[in-house]
């Protein structure tokens, strides 16, 4: 088979029956038939015209026989083709066009070959030109497909060679003449009507190409618009975030130039001298108060190095320190260091100084900040000075009272053990004056020694010549044996005595002649301080601070503590440790709240006046006070006011 590849889309045309190969073909036909369908049918109604309109011929030519071609004419072939003109109107002339085409040019040319042989010469030697006429219009102008009018014009050659040579034997001339024409008619139709389709073919398939191309180049177009679009959404939006970060880099750099500003202004406004060093210590920048302290000017003081103001062995100190802060990239501080003044005074600076970095975080240098101490190293001193001259007369004064107390003790022992002798009457009966007076003289000796026995307690204590003796002990037993010591008192003013260690150990850790002494002195202030007939109890419990929060006070009782003692509490207690709580309450007279922390100074009462009406010299608190801290516990008092009665608590870590 003959075929042809159009170049531009590889489309196999058919070269004989020109016919594509595949879908190509039946979509080609219905484009072909779309577009003639319109020409068909004014192709059709012009047959019917031209084929009625050579009527009048036949008149003229075969008068004698026109009825007879005119039934050919008008009965047969323009009703025929009248009928398939309408028939194009049905949607199933699609699919007979071409072959009712090819009938309708065989009729028509079938009619002129009976034509021929009717009419009378010389109808029947010339009628062959409309034979002509009808291949033309079958090959140019019918829209018919090259292998329909082929087929039709060759039905038309042969039928009219058998009518010319068997049915009207044409002469031999004539029909040489005839067939000249008739044939090179019907072969020059043949080549018209192939190169019509043949372009038609081509050009349907290079519409169709370009349809595609127009569809590649729309689909680009719009792939590339949809790319400039995005591209132009992509710039838009980076021109956006450009935009931001350059108002932000505004803001940075004028956030930067305030903060240097700033910094700047602090700088200068400090009373400290700042200074600036390069890494070999070279003066680089410094504030006005640098050049106040040290007297020097600006340019005096510019790049000068820092040996060069102090001496040999400040200036060796000094590059420790520096070296120091150099390695290790931590700030430092140097207390004393000895600088000489413009003026040549000495004077003593304290400076801190820091590593300065680069960009690339090498050091460059150092900064840092001096102050002028040589007034408060001069105050220091002094105050060093005398205090090491008042603790020194404290100790003096302590070991005198401790000297004093013990010599005054012995004859004060003697008068009391003599006094008791008499009272006693181992010596004989006295009469009831000298009872009473020496009676007087036993209490006054008494209370004398209680006196100067707390004193030499306190004096001790001062002196730091007391220690604690830490020891197991029972804390029940310590509770019961303190209350032994005031039991007699207690009873002869009718107190009720109550003793509670609910949930202590057993055992605890303590010094017990000082637990004993603390708990001595609160008991015989509660009977001192109780009416008779009232209510004392000494109750011991376990404290567990874990933590500030954590610690449990609620129960003693926060309201009725002096103010500011709770924090001074907290404060106080190691976190986390354990503690034993000792308290000692009665139903007494009671505290004001402004007098819950002063009756723990030395010497201080609540009724301090020389008509009191209750004895005592105010140490014995005190002296509690001192041995409760010397175990490293707290003692505060707690009452809700006069003649509510007073709670005093000690804590004790154990
Ligand atoms: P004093 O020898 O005067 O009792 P303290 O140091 O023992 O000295 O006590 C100081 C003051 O505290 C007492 O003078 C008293 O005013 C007050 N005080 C102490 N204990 C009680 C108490 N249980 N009830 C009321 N006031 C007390």
């Amino acid at each position: 088979m003959v075929t042809v590849s159009f170049p531009f889309n590889k489309a196999n045309l058919n070269l004989i029956t020109l016919s594509f190969l595949g879908d190509l073909e039946e979509d080609f036909l219905a484009e072909y038939f779309n577009k003639s369908l319109k020409h068909v049918r004014i192709a059709l109604l012009l047959s019917i015209f031209f084929y009625g309109i050579f009527g009048i011929l036949d008149a003229l030519l075969v008068p004698e026989a026109k009825e007879r071609l005119w039934v050919i004419r008008y009965s047969i072939f323009i009703p025929y083709a009248f009928t398939i003109f309408l028939f194009s109107f049905s949607s199933r002339f699609k699919k007979y066009m071409q072959i009712i085409l090819t009938s309708v040019v065989v009729l028509a040319g079938m009619g002129i070959i009976m034509m021929i042989l009717i009419a009378p010469y010389p109808g029947n030697y010339s009628y062959y030109a409309g034979l002509i006429l009808v291949l033309i219009y079958g090959y140019t102008f019918f829209k018919l497909r090259f292998i329909w009018a082929t087929l039709a014009g060759w039905i038309l050659v042969v039928g009219y060679e058998i009518a010319a040579i068997w049915l009207s034997e044409t002469p031999v001339p004539i029909l040489i003449n005839n067939n000249f024409f008739f044939l090179t008619g019907n072969i020059f139709g043949m080549f018209a009507c192939y190169s019509i389709e043949f372009y038609s073919r081509r050009d349907f398939v290079q519409a169709r190409m370009i349809e595609a191309e127009r569809k590649k180049v729309h689909a680009a177009n719009r792939a590339l618009e949809k790319r400039v679009q995005e591209r132009t959404e992509e710039l838009t939006l980076s021109n956006e975030e450009l935009k931001e970060e350059i108002e932000e880099r505004k803001q940075a750099e004028k956030a930067l130039r305030e903060s240097e500003e700033k910094y700047r202004s602090i700088i200068e406004d400090i009373e400290e001298g700042y200074f600036e060093v390069d890494v070999a210590g070279n003066l680089v920048f410094f504030n006005d108060s640098l050049c106040k302290i040290t007297g020097f000017q600006k340019d005096e003081l510019l790049g000068v190095n820092n040996r060069e103001y102090t001496s040999h062995e400040t200036a060796k100190k000094m590059y420790q320190t520096f070296s120091e802060v150099y390695r290790s990239g931590i700030s430092a501080k140097m207390i004393d260091y000895e600088v000489v003044k413009k003026d040549g005074n000495r004077m003593i600076l304290e400076m801190s100084v820091t590593l300065m970095k680069g960009g690339s975080g090498k050091p460059i240098g150092f900064r840092g900040l001096v102050r002028d101490v040589t007034e408060r190293k001069r105050v220091e001193e002094e105050l060093k000075k005398s205090k090491e001259i008042a603790e020194a007369a404290n100790l003096a004064k302590s070991e005198f009272l401790a000297n004093m107390s013990h010599e005054l003790r012995t004859p004060l022992n003697h008068i009391i053990g003599f006094t008791e002798i008499i009272v006693n009457k181992h010596y004989g009966n006295l009469n009831a004056v000298q009872e009473e007076y020496l009676n007087d003289v036993l209490q006054s000796s008494r209370h004398l020694l209680s006196l100067i026995n707390d004193i030499l307690d306190l004096s001790r204590v001062e002196a730091g010549r007391i220690e604690l003796e830490t020891i197991d002990l029972s804390p029940r037993r310590l509770l019961e044996n303190s209350l032994d010591m005031i039991r007699e008192k207690a009873v002869k003013h009718r107190l009720q005595m109550s003793i509670d260690t609910d949930g202590v150990p057993e055992i605890i850790k303590g010094d017990e002649r000082k637990l004993k002494q603390i708990l001595y002195n609160l008991l015989s202030n509660a009977v001192k301080f109780t009416n008779d007939g009232g209510r004392l109890s000494l109750n011991a419990r376990v404290k567990e601070s874990l933590t500030r929060t954590g610690l449990q006070w609620k129960e003693s009782g926060d309201s009725r503590m002096a103010e500011g003692l709770q924090e001074g509490l907290y404060n106080a207690v190691e976190k986390g440790k354990r503690y034993v709580e000792f308290s000692v309450s009665d139903d007494g007279i009671g505290i004001n709240q402004e007098d819950l922390l002063r009756i723990f100074g030395r010497f201080e009462q609540v009724d301090g006046s020389a008509k009191k009406k209750y004895q005592g010299a105010g140490l014995g608190l005190y002296l509690a006070k001192n041995l409760v801290e010397l175990h490293g516990g707290k003692i505060w008092a707690e009452s809700e006011g006069p003649n509510k009665g007073s709670t005093f608590r000690f804590l004790i870590p154990v």
